[in-house]
């Protein structure tokens, strides 16, 4: 499967909102508003449901148009967070993992302690 891993190691190529992005599909786009405003609370709309991907220029959705862990590793010009060197002892990725379910957090430390570890 493709991987297209954001700075905090989540894989924007299986998320649901990149998809129908890609593909301009707005009956998928009315339908994840619709979707994530039970799932979020949050009053989603189709027009929101625009992403081209965390490192990419373009489109963000919500809390990444603002995500300071994003901003970060641009100014770092590091491909994600694994690629730091302040990685995983970093302040602004944790109190980012701090906010997001556990489940969730384990998964992308998980992701990115993979690609450090294959890097070195
Ligand atoms: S903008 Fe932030 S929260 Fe969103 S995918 Fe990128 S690093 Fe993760
Ligand atoms: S300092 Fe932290 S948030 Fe910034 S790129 Fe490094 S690990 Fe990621």
């Amino acid at each position: 499967m493709e991987e297209l891993i954001a700075q905090c190691g989540l894989n924007c190529a299986i998320c649901e909102a990149f998809i129908a992005t890609k593909n301009n599909d707005e009956s998928k786009k009315i339908e994840i508003a619709e979707n994530w405003n039970k799932i979020y609370n949050h009053k989603f709309s189709a027009e929101d449901i625009n992403c081209v991907g965390c490192r990419m220029e373009g489109a963000h959705i919500g809390y990444c148009t603002k995500c300071e862990v994003r901003k970060c590793g641009i100014s770092k010009n590091v491909e994600n967070c694994a690629f730091c060197n302040d990685y995983p002892d970093c302040k602004t990725l944790n109190n980012f993992f701090k906010m997001i379910p556990q489940n969730g957090a384990e998964k992308l430390k998980e992701t990115l302690d993979k690609i450090k570890n294959e890097k070195s």
